[in-house]
């Protein structure tokens, strides 16, 4: 079939150890999933998952061992840094048991959760949806994917981010209040999830401001790290 405008560019990752690339179909990011994190960012106790996205091409993809390098956006003075575990999905399904949905995991990614949080407060103080200030272009800075058939299951690790070598986030896999198996069910409800999905899987305490010119170093335990600077 012809196109009356060029054909759209599908967003993919790196597979490390691989030629060939994965596909990406949705981001789907999992809110408050540490309990410091949720903390900071005034909440409290198990409350359920809640959900957000971002659309595939605000990906932005960082080789491995390369330095990515991110614009800084437009229309903030405060642009946050969410370091996060990205699970991406070889299958899918609705209503999943949590051991259906651990099997859906392809692989892992490091992640970044950028994130305009002036612009965020400003929309959970009038009640409006988050898109400015979670879902704009070069928000989802992001690393190879990792297979999990090389990695094995990652349930427990470090996850840590510093920023111009300042640690910032230290957190551990094992802290997040909805393990990946459990976001991954409880997301299936809401809906129908498919191979080529990402989740990022939240964030630990210690976000906060990055600036022009700033070097982003995250890392995450059997993922290697990811590093991200802002542009000037
Ligand atoms: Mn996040």
């Amino acid at each position: 079939m012809s196109m009356l405008i060029p054909h759209l560019q599908h967003a993919t990752l790196a597979v490390m150890g691989s030629e060939a690339a994965f596909p990406v179909r949705r981001v789907y990011c999992v809110g408050r999933n540490y309990a410091d994190h949720a903390r900071e960012m005034g909440a409290s106790g198990r409350e359920d998952p809640f959900f957000f996205a971002k659309p595939a091409d605000a990906i932005m993809n960082v080789a491995d061992g390369q330095t990515g390098v991110m614009p800084y956006p437009s229309c903030t003075n405060n642009l946050h840094h969410e370091v996060e575990l990205v699970v991406a999905l070889g299958q899918g399904g609705r209503d999943l048991t949590s051991d259906e949905a651990a099997a859906c995991v392809w692989g892992y990614a490091i992640g970044l959760d950028m994130t305009r949080r002036d612009l965020q407060g400003d929309a959970k103080k009038a009640g409006r949806p988050w898109e400015t200030s979670k879902s704009f272009d070069y928000s989802a800075p992001i690393g190879p994917l990792h297979p999990v058939a090389q990695t094995g299951v990652l349930s427990s690790g470090a996850i840590s981010l510093s920023v111009n070598a300042a640690p910032r986030q230290d957190g551990d896999l094992s802290d997040m209040i909805w393990s990946v198996p459990e976001a991954l069910a409880y997301l299936s409800t809401l809906f129908e999830l498919k191979a080529g999905d990402l989740v990022f899987t939240g964030t630990p305490a210690g976000v906060g401001a990055v600036k022009r010119g700033d070097l982003m170093s995250a890392s995450i335990a059997g993922l290697g790290s990811l590093q991200v600077r802002i542009s000037d």
